[in-house]
């Protein structure tokens, strides 16, 4: 800790500086110019329907293709991300707070702003925010600021393969299982962009530090923890090992994507087939087809399946890159327990008779 407080100097701050705008200046002009289809997103409380440009899988493609240019004609190497992972997350952090700062000032006086009164209420306005849709020059601040987050997110991963490439002039399996695992789950991220704009965050969730922190600093930042540790393993993992982890993975990014998707394409189209059949209902509103007839959150459970299998490339030596799914589980099954009360106020006696068809909400005869 203190070798890496004593790194913190003003030169190297200030380049962790250049890199974090370099970035984020790249990522707002592209989500701009970059081409990609334009949806309507949900009526929201003022009546209006807010139009979405989803260029973010374009825009991350883009990313990659220049990074990947930039570090074969040796202008910038991608370990560099790797050394100054401090500095980043220090001027990162900084940076999450001004911006809360400034949404609060450019949005207090604007229609739609939170109403509120004195410290605690200024207290809770910059936590929460307190415009809904915070847009500057044309971009949605809320769906970009998921670009700096899981594209960073990939960077930083990516990262830790290049710097043992650069140590040891080769990759070891842990290393390609933990890229390939979690290339696919940014990817996949990026493919299914259009989903995102029907999340509770994009309709009810005002723009404060709590997304702010978030989507800069929590995503790219933490969620790449087992990096390091595979990085720093020095036994190979055995091969029947990374089998298991590899259908795991599948069986995780099955149940997630698949279910998400069939909830997305029934609420798009209510006559949607799923799994070859028309979409089975109750009462027009509630999909009990495919995986939503099996279990209330299974995209839950495969979502904690696959962050476990891409930690578990990191070796069983320490327990701290396990704090990463631990966590999600928690927030996870927290947030099944919220979904599942909120239903049923919704919903009534329509959600007590789902409740009856798929009988748990993650783990069957568990939860
Ligand atoms: P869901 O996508 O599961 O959406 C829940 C809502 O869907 C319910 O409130 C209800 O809303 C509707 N619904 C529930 N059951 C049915 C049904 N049978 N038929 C039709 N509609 C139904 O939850 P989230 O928005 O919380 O999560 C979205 C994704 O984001 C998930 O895959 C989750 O794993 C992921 N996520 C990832 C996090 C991370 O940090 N990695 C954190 C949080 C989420 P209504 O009735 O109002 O339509």
């Amino acid at each position: 800790m203190e070798a890496m407080l004593e790194s913190l100097t003003i030169r190297i701050l200030l380049i962790a500086k250049g890199i974090l705008f370099g970035f984020l200046a790249f990522l707002f002009v592209g989500s701009k110019i970059v081409p990609g289809p334009s949806i309507q997103g949900v009526k929201l409380k003022t009546g209006e329907r807010r139009s979405y440009k989803l260029n973010g899988l374009n825009l991350y493609l883009v990313v990659l293709l220049t990074v990947a240019l930039a570090h074969y004609f040796k202008w910038f190497s991608l370990s560099s991300l790797h050394k100054y992972f401090f500095p980043l997350f220090v001027v990162t952090n900084i940076f999450a707070f001004a911006m809360t700062g400034v949404l609060y000032l450019v949005g207090k006086n604007t229609p739609d702003a939170l109403e509120h009164e004195g410290p605690v209420g200024v207290l809770k306005a910059l936590f929460y925010g307190v415009e809904l849709n915070p847009t500057w020059w044309g971009v949605d601040l809320k769906m970009y600021s998921y670009r700096p987050s899981l594209i960073g997110l990939s960077l930083f991963n990516i990262s830790f393969a290049v710097a043992q490439y650069e140590q040891t002039g080769a990759l070891s399996l842990a290393m390609i299982l933990y890229q390939v695992f979690t290339l696919i789950y940014v990817l996949n991220y990026f493919q299914f962009e259009h989903g995102m704009v029907f999340t509770w965050d994009i309709i009810a969730e005002r723009f404060g530090w709590m997304l702010v922190w978030g989507d800069y600093v929590l995503v790219p930042f933490f969620y790449c923890i087992g990096g390091w540790f595979v990085l720093a393993r020095t036994t190979e993992i055995p091969v029947w090992m990374a089998v298991l982890l590899c259908f795991q993975f599948a069986l995780g990014f099955w149940l997630f994507r698949g279910a998400n998707d069939q909830k997305h394409r029934f609420k798009m189209d209510p006559q949607a087939r799923i799994w070859g059949a028309p979409a089975k209902t109750l009462g027009g509103r509630l999909l009990i087809s495919g995986f939503w007839g099996i279990g209330r959150h299974l995209n839950y459970t495969g979502e904690i399946l696959l962050y476990f299998a891409y930690i578990m490339t990191a070796g069983f030596a320490s327990f701290t890159p396990y704090l990463l799914p631990t966590w999600l589980s928690c927030l996870l099954i927290h947030r099944a327990w919220r979904d599942d009360k909120r239903c049923r106020e919704k919903h009534g006696e329509l959600w007590t008779r789902y409740t009856r068809i798929a009988r748990f909400k993650m783990f069957p005869f568990i939860y």
